[in-house]
């Protein structure tokens, strides 16, 4: 449609707005309560125009745009009623106090020649100063709607809304309290749209020189984030989100928006160091890394690394070809050995790749989600809300997890089962799917083998026998397979986490769930898939770029042909033979199979289970050189520490759960003297090399993106992607073979890429390593916290984090709290048979009797690994953190009097 605006021609599409046209000509009209990505609400009437042949002023937000319409802004007579309305608007509001000229509103104010409002304001409020990041000033608030617009429709939270009539209308929370009383999680998004600065971070206001748009270094949703740079040099506390990307769609969690400050910690370690004396000392690139490389060179083929899933591809790219072209091993691996390792060896065994299959936007198609052992509100926030839009389209939610999670509010059914016995309820599941004929009989004979021996493994699991092992009611087994198998329409997705990965049995478990994707046909289109979500911002990436023992980068086989191919690249053939990962690192380092280690952006004295063996275990080493920003637990243990660039000081690549590889750019100059991970990796195997008497010529590279082309080159599934491509497309889903190919948004449309998809047969076996018992009475189950992320070794560094959850509490239920006389609050000890620790009781009934849940979060020297079980699984090498037994007790103020009794919990 042609129109003009004052005169001047623009051109919209169809369903276009007059206001619209009036943005596209970039002309400066008040649009108060209009998000810019969002529908218009209407409320503010400051778009006021005139169209010609009409009467009246309307608001051009709700006007649809039409052929030939003539449109002004700018007549005296509009001008005039604008003003009027600016006038009014900005008499709501009370100045002084520090607020910083009420943002659009102001500016709006000033340009229609308004110094001061001519009516004084009807209302006074206190400030909301209850949240850690950003305060509610109702004495700065239109009453435009967006912030509880943002909240309902784009967060899906409701936490605020407005409350009250007349004068007395406000913005505020359920039982009128304070902010900090609510379900608000601190997301932001309201402080982000507001139009006056009602809503506004701590923060003092300060000039922004710059902003970058680049990747949230947190989990692995990989929410694009718009990084600002004040004129001091540092990142404002909050960034921005993107609209336009595709993975995040404009929304952000409260670590993405409010969490990147750790970059500037006070204990940030910016210079080289080595140990001298047992202390360390700052010293030159040149004299950190020739320690590192002669410490590294003794050990050539008794070595482990350990890469970081928080770095970038290209960082994990080095790491991997240090390991195998220069120090002779295999041995690099990385955390997905500690998280998502069954559900890779599962799914590599299964379908031949080991990634998730489909895209976000599936779960938002799909006409069923069972989401299965996964926290997503708490550990993956942002996929939460695409959850929580597909419960309000009409989509069935099945979720699976001993332990309530917030997203139960959402289940359609909650199957509590026992902890452990996943494989019996799957199994149960299958056997309904079967018995009923919902499976997919074309699905399974044209693309599937090893049916009927695993049908034979599974007829057993009734859903009687199903109840008998789970606790779960055979009712909810069989409503949650006809479900799954039919949803309501489209397809059904499957989501995953590490509630059922991280046990003795993980990989089994992880089988029992493809194989009902299998059976049921639900994967390989729009609306379904199989979906592992991934815990840090790269670890698909990580994987992808060769840091695991078993494979090449690219899942690439060490076959002949494969190994020629990187001799070809590198001038150095790799091993053959698969090497260690981290948990036998571990064990290597007591048994003189390891002697020195390399470990980039990774804490294994916090991860790793079992942390009084672990720690015995890395202090054995030789040499162990750790590169990072701050000096954690493992880095206290270190011979050399490499000062290494945070996410924001370096480009780059990471990619997300949905195999989409996206742009991690440079915002600032690194701290001091530290570098670029991929910088530090190449120069330390150059060294190593010559020590060695290796070509060290295969580590001179430009810059990160010419260490990425390498990488392309030799793993096909990413042969088409580059970052000029991705400046300019923005992120794209491998599989991307070719420069023109458009990206993957799901996988296994046709084939398999091990041909067919393979059944295998699981059965239920003993339910973990350890169970409790009279000594040991409780079950400890371990989990992420939405405030902190996994160990908290940068979420502790930043305050308003902390200041959210700044204890570790233990999560009780209240009959077990009755009988050990604890109430909410009270300081708490857990141990186990390998170690303990205090925290602080938080009465729930989140957790059955008999479970405790601990964090994965340190806070005052407490960490729940000193408590978890090193017993894996044996296919993958997992680690049995979600369950292992425990005894709680209270810690009484007088220390040495003996704690509460202890008997059997839930009693
Ligand atoms: S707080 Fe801001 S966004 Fe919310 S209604 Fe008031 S002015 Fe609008
Ligand atoms: S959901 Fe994950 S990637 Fe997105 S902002 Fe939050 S932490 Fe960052």
């Amino acid at each position: 449609m042609r129109l003009t605006i004052d005169a001047r021609p623009v051109e919209v599409p169809e369903g276009a707005t007059v206001l619209d046209a009036v943005n596209r000509l970039g002309i400066d009209l008040p649009q108060l309560c209009k998000d810019p990505d969002r529908p218009p609400l209407g409320a503010c009437r400051t778009c006021l125009v005139e169209v010609e042949g009409q009467r009246g002023f309307p608001a051009s937000c709700h006007l649809p745009a039409r052929e030939g319409m003539a449109v002004r802004t700018d007549t005296p007579g509009v001008l005039r009623l604008r003003r009027g309305v600016l006038d009014l608007t900005r008499s709501m509001l009370v100045a002084g106090d520090g607020r910083d000229g009420f943002g659009q509103l102001g500016e709006a104010a000033t340009r229609h020649g308004l110094d001061a409002p001519s009516w004084a304001p009807l209302h006074r409020s206190a400030v909301d100063d209850s949240k850690s990041f950003f305060v509610l000033d109702r004495e700065a608030c239109i009453l435009c709607g967006r912030c509880t617009t943002a909240c309902d429709d784009v967060q899906r939270i409701g936490a605020i809304s407005l409350l009250g009539r007349g004068h007395a209308e406000r913005v505020g929370v359920f039982g009128d309290g304070a902010m900090a009383s609510s379900i608000c999680t601190s997301c932001g998004q309201c402080v982000a749209t507001c139009p006056t600065g009602a809503l506004r971070p701590k923060e003092a206001p300060a000039r922004i020189e710059r902003r970058v748009e680049t990747t949230c270094p947190y989990c692995g949703v990989g929410c694009g984030i718009v990084s600002a740079v004040r004129d001091d040099g540092r990142l404002a506390v909050m960034a921005d989100d993107v609209p336009q990307n595709h993975s995040s769609e404009g929304m952000l969690c409260v670590k993405g928006r409010f969490g990147t400050g750790f970059l500037h910690a006070k204990d940030r370690v910016v210079r080289p160091m080595v140990r001298r004396d047992g202390r360390w000392a700052p010293v030159s690139w040149d004299e950190a890394l020739d320690a590192a490389a002669a410490g590294l060179a003794r050990h050539r083929g008794r070595f482990g690394a350990l890469a970081s899933a928080k770095a970038t591809n290209e960082d994990g790219y080095l790491i991997q070809k240090l390991c195998r072209a220069v120090m002779g091993t295999n041995s690099v691996d990385h955390c997905t050995r500690l998280c998502h390792s069954p559900s890779v060896e599962a799914m590599l065994t299964s379908m031949g790749s080991g990634a998730t299959s489909n895209s976000y936007v599936d779960y938002e198609e799909a006409g069923c989600l069972m989401i299965v052992g996964a926290d997503a509100s708490a550990n993956h926030p942002v996929i939460a809300i695409r959850f929580r839009r597909a419960h309000a389209r009409g989509a069935r939610i099945v979720v699976v997890n001993p332990k309530r999670i917030e997203l139960c509010d959402y289940a359609h059914v909650w199957i509590r089962q026992h902890p452990g016995t996943d494989v019996a309820l799957f199994n149960a599941m299958a056997r309904v799917i079967l018995a009923e004929g919902l499976w997919d009989e074309g699905f399974v004979r044209a693309r599937t083998e090893g049916f009927d021996a695993w049908r034979a493994a599974v007829l057993p699991y009734t859903p009687e026998r199903g109840e008998a092992l789970t606790g779960v009611p055979a009712a909810d087994i069989v409503q949650a397979a006809r479900w799954y198998a039919r949803p309501p329409f489209a397809g059904s997705c499957l989501i995953w986490g590490m509630g059922i990965t991280q046990h003795t049995n993980g990989t089994a478990n992880s089988h029992a769930l493809l194989n009902l994707a299998l059976l049921t046909g639900q994967l390989g289109k729009p609306g379904n898939g199989i979906s592992p979500l991934r815990g840090q911002n790269n670890v698909q990436g990580c994987g992808d770029a060769g840091c695991i023992p078993t494979n090449l980068p690219g899942y690439q086989h060490y076959d002949d042909a494969t190994l020629a191919k990187f001799e070809r690249a590198w001038g150095v053939r790799p091993p053959a033979e698969p090497g260690l990962v981290v948990t036998d690192m571990v064990e290597g380092c007591l048994d003189g199979r390891i002697r020195a280690m390399y470990v980039v952006g990774e804490n294994p004295l916090l991860s790793e289970p079992d942390l009084h063996h672990a720690g015995k275990a890395i202090s054995q080493l030789d040499c162990l050189v750790v590169q990072d920003l701050f000096l954690h637990e493992t880095a206290e243990l270190a011979h050399v520490f490499l000062p290494a660039a945070g996410f924001a000081e370096k480009e780059g690549t990471f990619t997300n759960s949905e195999r989409r590889v996206q742009r991690v750019r440079r915002v600032l100059d690194p701290a001091g003297d530290a570098r670029p991970d991929w910088w530090i990796t190449a120069e330390l195997a150059k060294r190593v090399a010559r020590r060695l008497g290796l070509p060290a010529g295969g580590f001179e590279y430009r810059d990160a993106a010419a260490v990425w082309d390498e990488m392309a080159g030799l793993v096909p599934f990413l042969a088409g992607i580059s970052h000029a491509r991705l400046d300019q497309e923005g992120g794209l889903q491998w599989p991307c073979p070719a420069p023109d190919h458009p990206g993957t948004r799901y996988l296994y449309g046709e084939s398999f890429p091990r041909g067919l998809g393979k059944f295998v047969p699981v059965t239920q076996g003993e339910a973990a390593a350890e169970l409790p018992d009279p000594d040991y009475p409780f079950i400890l189950n371990t989990g992420r916290l939405l405030y902190h992320w996994h160990g908290g070794t940068i979420t502790r560094r930043v305050p308003g984090l902390l200041e959210l959850e700044p204890r570790l509490r233990v999560a009780i239920h209240p009959m077990d709290a009755r009988r050990l006389r604890l109430h909410d609050g009270d300081a708490v000890r857990v141990t186990s048979r390998r170690g303990e620790l205090e925290g602080f009781a938080r009465l729930t009934d989140d957790v059955r009797p008999g479970a405790v849940f601990v964090p994965f979060v340190k806070l005052a020297e407490s960490a729940a690994n000193f408590l978890t079980n090193s017993a894996h699984d044996p296919t993958s090498k997992i680690p049995e953190y979600k369950v292992c037994a425990v005894r709680v007790e209270p810690v009484r103020a007088d220390a040495g009097a003996r704690p509460a009794s202890i008997g059997a919990p839930g009693a």
